[in-house]
């Protein structure tokens, strides 16, 4: 079995607490705590630091061409850069991704081994990604249960379980009846439904980054790189405003990415921005404790929009509360939407 060799460590971590972080976040807590000087563990309630979780779906991974070479070198990067910025990450897997052909394609395998050789999480995003807004409840919930097969197995010889749950799409119903029967399911099964609350048009300049790059074109995938760290930045502002306005308070925020080449480029920028707006970067159980996840929610419709707009349409907030989100650049737009095939 192949796996991704030496990863890049933390400045001022040593080799012992990264070993520590390969059992569970909860060590890490510690570990992480001591290295960078930092007072209180994230679960304390007196820090004045933002927190937000990293949260990571379509594991392996969600690239445009490729090979497993470019798998492997996609989720190198990706995890270097997280483990350099010590962020407790969780990734969701499509496990329909380990069988590009009939049989399990153990590279693929290694990809996901080498996240919890990480100290990082994995959770489940169902088996082949359906939509539940056109896949009947049973369908849907056995297509869930076949997408922990491997990541259960990889997960027991960790000393851990899948404990999350993203909806892809983050369809989460078109009835409170289907929604709610899903997070049934989900509890029976050990899963606590993973939301959103920074969630943005990453995929679009993902997409054209893919494109340009498959075009060799890496000025272009330069300038898009640097439009997409700008945006991101827009985005979280944006986000904050919106927390603000709803529940008068910032909120631990749960950001969603993608496993491709642009967040495995730009992963460090990223995170700078974030810390740079005072962010501390949490595992998702620790951003889950946020009251604000408590918010109601009554949410039925057939767009798959942040919690914070979930929570904001159920307290009866309309049209102008929402203001104007940011958006990508026409230029990326333009690069999205002309794959190279088409020339
Ligand atoms: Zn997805």
């Amino acid at each position: 079995m192949r796996r991704i060799e030496v990863l890049p460590r933390p400045p001022n971590v040593n080799q012992s607490m990264i070993d520590l972080s390969m059992n569970r976040w909860g060590w890490a807590v510690a570990a992480v705590a001591c290295a960078f000087s930092v007072a209180t563990p994230w679960a304390s309630a007196q820090q004045t630091a933002r927190q937000i979780a990293i949260t990571i779906d379509d594991l392996p991974a969600n690239m445009y061409g490729g090979d497993n070479d470019d798998w492997e070198a996609m989720t190198r990067d990706l995890l270097a850069g997280l483990v350099d910025g010590a962020v407790p990450a969780i990734g969701f897997v499509n496990e329909t991704k380990l069988y590009p052909g009939d049989a399990r394609d153990e590279r693929r395998v290694a990809l996901l081994q080498a996240w919890l050789d990480a100290g990082l999480e994995l959770g489940n995003h169902s088996y082949s990604h359906p939509d539940l807004h056109n896949t009947p409840l049973a369908e849907f919930q056995i297509d869930v249960l076949r997408g922990e097969e491997v990541t259960r197995e990889l997960l027991a010889a960790a000393g851990q379980v899948p404990r999350f749950f993203r909806h892809p799409f983050l369809h989460t119903g078109m009835s409170l009846e289907v929604r709610d029967g899903l997070h049934e399911f989900l509890a029976e099964h050990g899963y606590r439904v993973a939301p959103v609350t920074i969630d943005n048009m990453e995929y679009i300049a993902a997409r054209a980054y893919d494109h340009a790059l498959v075009r060799t074109d890496e000025q272009l995938a330069a300038r898009i790189a640097d439009a997409y760290v700008e945006y991101m930045d827009e985005m979280t502002g944006y986000y904050e405003q919106q927390a603000d306005a709803l529940l008068g308070r910032p909120i631990a925020h749960t950001l969603l990415l993608h496993a491709n080449r642009l967040n495995a480029r730009t992963i460090g920028r990223l995170l700078d921005d974030l810390r740079a707006r005072g962010y501390e970067f949490v595992p998702l159980e620790i951003a889950l404790e946020d009251p604000a996840y408590e918010s109601p929610d009554e949410f039925v419709g057939r767009a798959g929009i942040t919690w914070l707009h979930r929570w904001a349409l159920t307290a009866g907030k309309r049209g102008d509360f929402f203001g104007t989100e940011p958006n990508l650049p026409r230029f990326v737009h333009d690069v999205y939407a002309d794959p190279p095939g088409r020339r």
